[in-house]
């Protein structure tokens, strides 16, 4: 028997209806306790009236019974749907609380789900995301994921596993000189099949990582050049700012943008809000760090000054990240006389930005690449938790191929069953205490 939880479950603010949830075993007396009603029936609404502890009105309400187990916790739910605001809710939240329900943690519905069995945890790691989505994309992606796409991903790969290790099994009883010539071989194959499967699905969800935490944006450049200008003109352009954040680094500044479906995050890690006179001189260091941590990055110019060494360490970002970032080469001031010898960065196919054009040019150009980048309808690991998991089987399968060539059997078998517990670790942990504590710790209340 476990104890039963309570909470708000929407969000806190002015709205037209609010919700608390109640599950557990009590569940249902508190509901009959709290409408001084009885005989309710499973899935319908009912219309009530809530009263206090002592017999003072609340409000009137929709109640809603999910029997157990046929409910999101499998445990007994009853759901008020009252007035909006914040008062009503609380107030029976308080009431509920009284007849012997106790607060919910964060997550904690989702966790019962999750012991329940309801639920793998892909999909509570889906509904967790879900509820912070702030773009289309990662919507989509989450909505596919909380449909088990990934579970199924991880039940296929632990059957290959399992397979190879029934084989080893059948296997370890033959003599090695009675074993048919190209078994092991074969063997050997479907492993390296599965190395590879995995590094599409990583290499995949890295490159399309954006898709659920937004696209990164570095923009570098000499002080001086527009980088704040340009800034100002995205966040002017698409007037769909998410929010002004204050980065996980001391005194960097995230801007958050949409740009279609996609989310775009704009790190000043470049210093791009400060003011040009206090600093002199690029700081290279925080422009390499500014790309390493970005998808795509904007490398300005300034056509109406002469080029100089600082467009010259731009140059050599430029030339050093190609290959592994997306590049927008800008010339800037193009509305001024122009002072810059453009023969270097012509290559590049830079695009000329006035005072004008800004907003426009650079977004038609962020869109082309945002499309790409998130092209491809692969399976998506959404965590770093998940990324890791695959990681660690990729790499006990492929420590698995030399005992298997070898006809150390056993040893074949230790490494699949690592890799089979790591791969398992994405949806049902053996050992999960850890992981369900982090996990379910940070979602919001209600949930
Ligand atoms: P940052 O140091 O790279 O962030 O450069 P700012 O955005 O602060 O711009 C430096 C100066 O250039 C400011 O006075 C801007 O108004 C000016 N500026 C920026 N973009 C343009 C442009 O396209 N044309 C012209 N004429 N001036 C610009």
């Amino acid at each position: 028997m476990s104890d039963t939880i309570a909470a708000v479950a929407t969000a806190t603010g002015v709205g037209s209806v609010a919700i608390v949830r109640v599950s557990g075993d009590e569940a249902l007396a508190i509901a009959e306790k709290i409408t001084k009603k009885t005989s309710f029936i499973p899935r319908h609404a009912h219309l009530c009236t809530l009263y206090d502890t002592n017999d003072e009105l609340i409000d009137e309400a929709i109640l809603i019974w999910f029997k157990a187990p046929n409910s999101f916790t499998t445990e007994e739910i009853v759901e008020f749907q009252c007035h909006g605001g914040t008062i009503v809710a609380e107030k029976i939240l308080e009431t509920v609380l009284d007849y012997g329900a106790r607060l919910a943690e964060p997550g904690e519905f989702t966790r019962r789900a999750f012991l329940g069995g309801r639920i793998d945890l892909t999909e509570a790691e889906a509904i967790a995301k879900l509820i912070e989505a702030k773009s289309e994309d990662a919507a989509k992606i989450l909505a596919r994921q909380m449909k088990g796409e990934l579970k199924k991903f991880v039940d296929d790969m632990r059957e290959k596993l399992l397979r190879a290790v029934a084989f080893a099994e059948v296997t370890i009883d033959y003599a090695e000189e009675d074993l048919p010539e190209d078994m092991l071989e074969n063997m050997a194959h479907q492993l390296e099949e599965i190395e590879r499967e995995i590094e599409r699905i990583v290499s995949s969800s890295e490159r399309r990582r954006g898709l659920i935490e937004g696209f990164k944006v570095a923009i570098i450049g000499k002080p001086n050049v527009g980088k704040s200008s340009l800034l100002n003109a995205l966040l002017n352009y698409e007037r769909a700012i998410v929010s002004e954040i204050a980065g996980t680094t001391r005194d960097t500044i995230e801007e958050q943008i949409r740009i279609g479906s996609h989310l775009v995050r704009i790190v000043d890690t470049a210093g791009i809000r400060e003011s040009a006179d206090a600093i002199e001189k690029i700081g290279i260091e925080r422009s390499v760090a500014a790309i390493e941590q970005s998808d795509i990055v904007i490398a300005m110019f300034d056509a109406s000054r002469p080029w100089d060494e600082e467009d010259e360490k731009i140059l050599l970002l430029i030339e050093r990240y190609m290959n592994e970032k997306e590049m927008i080469v800008a010339l800037n001031k193009t509305d001024l006389p122009q002072m810059l010898d453009t023969e270097k960065i012509e290559p590049f196919k830079p695009l000329r930005l006035s005072r004008e054009n800004k907003g426009e040019q650079i977004v038609s150009a962020l869109e082309k690449r945002l499309s790409r980048m998130a092209q491809g309808d692969e399976l998506l690991l959404i965590s770093s938790r998940q990324i890791e998991a695959v990681k660690r089987a990729k790499e006990a399968v492929a420590e698995a191929k030399t005992p298997l060539l070898t006809g150390e059997l056993e040893i074949f078998t230790f490494h699949l069953t690592e890799a089979i517990s790591a791969i398992s670790s994405i949806s049902k942990p053996v050992d999960f205490n850890d992981i369900m504590d982090k996990m379910f710790g940070e979602f919001c209340l209600g949930k």
